[in-house]
């Protein structure tokens, strides 16, 4: 742990607690001497093969000295930059209750998270293998959400945990909203062209008529530039959500507490990672709420189905 006072701000590079400015960036003693040693020994670290750079958090800080230097560099770390120099008590006194004023520190959270969404992500491009499918009624889009979600959830043992008639409400009740953020995660990280062929049935269908609306949702949550990990954080915050009438108590509390749990280390990536942006959250807990109301759009248009829409 770093000398730094709990719970202020935390390293731009690796989320511990920060103690000042060092080389241009919010830092901790750790990445600060990181930094230093890297630069003045003019070390050339063995390029990372991870293609999605590795994450990296206080935990796992030293495995991947690459994927570190590159994060002291995207952050703007710089041997130039005027060194401000650790903070005083007097500096401390003066600085203001932040997020993350209890310092949380959830890098196993935002691990297992992560890494079962990288997961997912490959089991789930493995399966397209990139050939063309023929989207009818929007069958493809939920097809994909099915996989996806299915995949995500099994990675997750705080979710195979739970009883299989709460895994399976979960998973069917938040199988809109998964499908439609999982839509524009997918074209963003894989960064590739979609290559559904969309059928003329497909225009006036209930679920083309949700994704549309899904679609203009997520692009302006796209347009916040959130890291995979956060993405992760925030489909499993749908998953986990807590309030779809589960009836067991025991799993209700359990969900509750996980949801609350993500939703603080999405908070504290938040920070980590958008100094500058601090009103991100209220924006992705609106986007929540909006997304459920797609659910529940949903839900209305198949009961009062009549004969408008094609399913
Ligand atoms: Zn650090
Ligand atoms: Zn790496």
């Amino acid at each position: 742990m770093s000398a730094g006072v709990p719970g202020l701000y935390p390293c731009r590079v690796c989320g511990d607690n920060a103690t000042g400015f060092h080389y241009g960036v919010l830092c901790c003693e750790g990445c600060k001497g990181f930094f230093f040693r890297t630069i003045r020994g003019n070390k050339q670290y063995r390029q990372c093969k991870n293609p999605s750079k590795c994450l990296i958090l206080q935990s796992n800080r030293n495995r991947c000295r690459f994927c570190r230097m590159q994060r002291c560099l995207d952050v703007g770390m710089s041997y130039e930059a005027v060194k401000m120099g650790r903070w005083t008590k007097a500096d401390h006194r003066g600085l203001k209750p932040t997020l993350v004023t209890k310092a949380l520190h959830h890098d196993d959270l935002i691990l297992t998270v992560y890494s079962a969404f990288a997961k997912a992500c490959s089991n789930h491009n493995n399966q397209l293998n990139n050939e063309p499918s023929l989207e009818i009624g929007g069958s493809f889009f939920i097809r994909n959400g099915i996989l996806f979600a299915t995949a995500f959830a099994k990675q997750l043992k705080d979710f195979t945990s739970l009883g299989r008639d709460v895994q399976h409400k979960q998973i069917k009740t938040a199988i809109i909203e998964m499908s439609v953020l999982f839509e524009e995660v997918r074209l963003k990280t894989a960064g590739s062209e979609d290559c559904t062929i969309y059928s003329r049935k497909t225009e006036n269908s209930v679920i083309t008529v949700i994704r549309n609306k899904g679609k203009k949702l997520t692009q302006k949550l796209m347009s916040l530039n959130l890291t995979q990990a956060e993405l992760s954080l925030l489909l499993a915050v749908i998953l986990f959500c807590s309030d779809r009438h589960c009836s067991d108590t025991a799993d209700c509390k359990k969900l509750e507490w996980i949801e609350e749990s993500l939703l603080s280390a999405l908070k504290y990536q938040l920070v980590f990672n958008h100094t500058k942006h601090l009103g991100f959250l209220p924006q992705i807990i609106e986007f929540i709420c909006c997304l459920r109301g797609l659910t529940i759009q949903f839900l209305d248009d198949i009961l009062r189905f009549n004969g408008t829409y094609r399913i």
